[in-house]
């Protein structure tokens, strides 16, 4: 029953120093009885104790006494008000002490068993790219009973948000260089290279934009980020750092190893959709994944005079015969990158080639692109009439649905599967093999079909794939085509279970570069078990990391195609008049 007060936090800074935050962090608020003397604790429960004793004691030879003179029990001397009151304050503190943590102990143990609650009586929300309710009201799944927080005063403060905002005043030298940047005379983007201190220039251009715009940026915390680590990397001129809260999916068993899968997000219900969906997966064995290919590309476009010269180029880049040559240009530029194979495009004078190369645990669009240029300026000796109009021509394709990336594939293209019980289903999905089958073939199928989807052959890939890049630090903007997904379900074992996979064919991710080396991204990566550059065999903590967005992207698919097909049997049942449940409740379970 410790009473601790930390009224800073240490928070290492890139250098090594600590930096004092002026969060306040408090342990327990709560008064307690070991409160009542400032003295340690032992020492307080010691004094107490004593004079408890002492005075149930002294009261007691007293009345003793009082007896054998026939002296009335309630005539009392000062002496006696004294000992009276230091008993009952020696009491309270007692009880308080030890009394109530003891019955607190026998009446309030939480669960800790993640999937030991019953999930018919219990009620968490899940995720519906569709639900228009709020959270609460299309609820389908269990959660551990918690210990209720004993009294309102209990809840930990562990983070105040009017300090983590607060700045200090500037000071004199700054509030000059404040009013030279609100002037124009000194330039808000060379702030960093002029003081050399990138938390003071952040809190600078931060307080120079409010003057400017007359606009505050109250809630838009400054304090507690390390501004060094983004320098020339991840953001330029910042003013402070966005705060997306992470949930916890899991665990995912997947390949014979648990994963508890970090996912960042402001969308309710979509961390316990995914929950769920692991749920079902774990208790049917797990899922196992298959990585099909690791590549990622970048494509330049070259302009020629002549559709003859361009074709040229593209037999030249296509015969056999070349490759180890420029293989051995392009893979100068990283120990990692590895040209695998160039992909010509022709489109008149102009000539497009899709170079794809492994990029070990990162991502890749750096590494690739300087093997491009490397084979560029090595062609411009043969091809000296070859116009580079961009080192990107969108046939790679980044960033941008693109039929290319669905069919050849981009990073890393995995397939991820998994049998779940019929049991499981009924019990933990609270719908049906049948229904859930006909569901994928109607929705994800035909109705993406008659969509004109690209890639898009799924329920929420997406949401899935977003959470998990933003908090793992990858390119949230890939979504696009990591989100390519087509989502299989089929009826086996005479119907009675489900064949669950997904087909994700560009999955970029990686677990060194961009955003994955900043400390919170860095953590979550490190929860995960891939964090940076696996030094024994490169590439394989990236290749891991996509198999656990697919694996993750399939919890989500089950629990979701799930409510659905929950929701479709409610209205159906509805319809034919053949069950008298309360839809509302129906829905929920
Ligand atoms: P990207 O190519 O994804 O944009 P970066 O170029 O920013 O990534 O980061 C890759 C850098 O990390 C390269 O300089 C590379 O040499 C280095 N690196 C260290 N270890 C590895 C590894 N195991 N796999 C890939 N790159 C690695």
């Amino acid at each position: 029953m410790e009473v601790g007060k930390r009224s800073a936090m240490e928070h290492s800074t890139k250098a090594g120093k600590p930096m004092k935050m002026k969060v306040q962090f408090v342990d327990d608020e709560v008064a307690k009885a070991s409160d009542a003397l400032p003295l340690p604790l032992y020492l307080t429960n010691a004094v107490f104790l004593s004079l408890f004793f002492s005075v149930v004691y002294f009261l007691l030879t007293s009345w003793r006494e009082k007896i054998r003179t026939n002296t009335p029990l309630h005539i009392v001397s000062l002496g006696e008000i004294v000992a009276l009151l230091a008993f009952v304050a020696s009491f309270i503190y007692l009880l308080g002490f030890f009394g109530i943590d003891f019955v607190q102990s026998l009446i309030l143990q939480p669960s800790n068993d993640i999937w030991a609650a019953d999930d018919d009586e219990e009620e968490i929300i899940l995720k519906d790219d569709a639900r228009k309710v709020p959270c609460g009201q299309a609820l389908d799944f269990s959660i551990p009973k918690m210990a209720p927080i004993a009294s309102p005063k209990a809840a930990p403060e562990v983070f105040d948000e009017k300090v983590m905002i607060e700045t200090p005043p500037p000071t004199e030298e700054d509030e000059e260089i404040i009013k030279a940047v609100v002037a124009g005379t000194i330039p808000s983007y060379s702030l960093e290279s002029k003081l050399g201190d990138c938390k003071r220039a952040a809190s600078i251009r931060r307080e120079a934009l409010q003057r400017i715009t007359g606009k505050s940026l109250e809630g838009l915390p400054l304090e507690g980020f390390d501004y060094e680590s983004i320098l020339g990397q991840c953001c330029e001129m910042p003013v402070g750092y966005i705060t997306i809260p992470v949930g916890i999916a899991g665990p995912l068993m997947l390949d014979g190893k648990e994963f508890s899968v970090p996912m960042a997000t402001t969308e309710g219900c979509l961390v316990a959709s995914t929950n769920r969906g692991c749920k079902a997966i774990n208790l049917s064995g797990g899922a196992s994944s298959v990585l099909l290919k690791d590549g990622m590309t970048r494509a330049p476009v070259v302009r020629f005079n002549s559709v003859k010269r361009a074709a040229e180029l593209k037999f030249f880049m296509e015969d056999p015969a070349n490759y180890e040559t420029i293989s051995m240009v392009f893979n100068k530029s990283s120990r990692f990158g590895r040209l695998q194979t160039v992909r010509c495009a022709v489109a008149g004078k102009n000539l497009y080639m899709r170079f794809c190369c492994s990029t070990g645990d990162a991502m890749g669009m750096n590494m690739v692109s300087k093997g491009v240029q490397n084979v560029l300026d090595f062609l411009q000796n043969d091809f000296p009439d070859m116009d580079v109009i961009g080192i990107s021509g969108n046939y790679c394709s980044d960033k941008k649905p693109a039929a290319v990336n669905w069919i050849e594939g981009r990073g890393k293209s995995v397939v991820c599967e998994a049998v779940i019980k019929g049991d499981i289903v009924t019990k933990v999905l609270k719908t049906n093999v049948a229904a859930l089958v006909e569901l994928n073939m109607l929705k994800n199928l035909t109705g993406s079909a008659i969509a004109g989807a690209l890639g898009g052959f799924n329920a929420h890939a997406s949401n899935i794939v977003s959470a998990v890049y933003l908090a793992t630090g990858q390119d949230p903007a890939q979504n696009i085509e990591s989100s390519h997904c087509i989502t299989m379900m089929e009826a086996i074992n005479d119907g009675k279970d489900l064949h669950v996979s997904v087909t994700m064919p560009s999955i970029e991710v990686g677990t060194v570069g961009g955003g994955t080396q900043l400390a919170s991204q860095s953590a979550c990566l490190n929860l995960l078990g891939v964090k940076g550059a696996n030094r024994e065999a490169p590439g394989s903590n990236a290749r891991q990391l996509a198999s656990v967005v697919a694996g993750s992207v399939l919890a989500g698919e089950l629990s979701l195609m799930s409510a659905i097909a929950a929701g479709q049997l409610v209205k159906s049942h509805m319809k034919y008049n053949r069950s008298n449940k309360d839809v509302t409740t129906v829905a929920s379970a």
